[in-house]
């Protein structure tokens, strides 16, 4: 007696969902048996959103957020501030910031930052670009870097910072400090440095 384990079209499903980021063996085989067995699952539906959105979205060129062939909903806003260009390492981290609605100017993603340790050189990133945008951009452009706080992100904020001064934009860095609702008490003492250095009048 063999014994039994699901049929190979479920196995091949299973595989596939074991690819995905955080889904575990136990996670996929949950998946898959709910997509094929809830009555509230549609598959078809979900195999044509997936095929739909590899099929249409890409990089937008200029900033690198998701666009589609209809264009960028970020670069082609007429209403957004052109004098202030901010720059962050991942397309995703501008929703955050579009969510916070504090910033509406324009953005530039550099597809990753700096790490030697992971081979990621200055050569990796959308760095040439950014430089062209900054020499087309009219006068009184504000470069806004918002980059990670850890080791890289800071080494990837000073690389930039260097090689963009002297160019015709005014270099700002996005404030690091506390998170809202936290105390003192809880903070490390990295953050409270910083928190301490960024300090405005009030
Ligand atoms: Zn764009």
């Amino acid at each position: 007696m063999t014994r039994a384990d699901f049929p190979e079209p479920v196995k091949s499903l299973v595989g596939e969902l074991k690819r995905l980021p955080g889904i575990g063996p136990r996670s996929a085989e949950r998946i898959a048996v709910w997509l094929l067995q809830n009555p509230k699952a549609d598959p078809p539906a979900l195999a044509r959103a997936l095929q739909t959105a590899a099929a249409t979205v890409r990089p937008c060129p200029q900033c690198g957020f998701f666009a589609t062939a209809a264009g960028c909903g970020i670069c082609d806003d007429p209403q957004r501030d052109d004098a202030m260009l901010c720059v962050i390492e991942q397309a995703t981290d501008v929703l955050p910031l579009e969510r916070s609605g504090a910033f509406r100017g324009r953005y530039h993603c550099l597809g990753g930052k700096l790490s030697p340790l992971d081979r990621v050189s200055p050569d990796d990133l959308h760095i040439p670009a950014l430089l062209r945008r900054v020499d087309a951009a009219p006068a009184g452009l504000e470069v806004i870097l918002a980059l990670g706080s850890d080791v890289e992100g800071e080494a990837t904020a000073n690389y930039l910072a260097e090689l963009l001064r002297g160019k015709n934009c005014r270099l700002t860095r996005i404030a690091q400090g506390l998170p809202a609702g936290g105390g003192l008490e809880h903070a490390d003492a990295l953050t409270l440095l910083r928190a301490m250095q960024g300090r405005r009048g009030c």
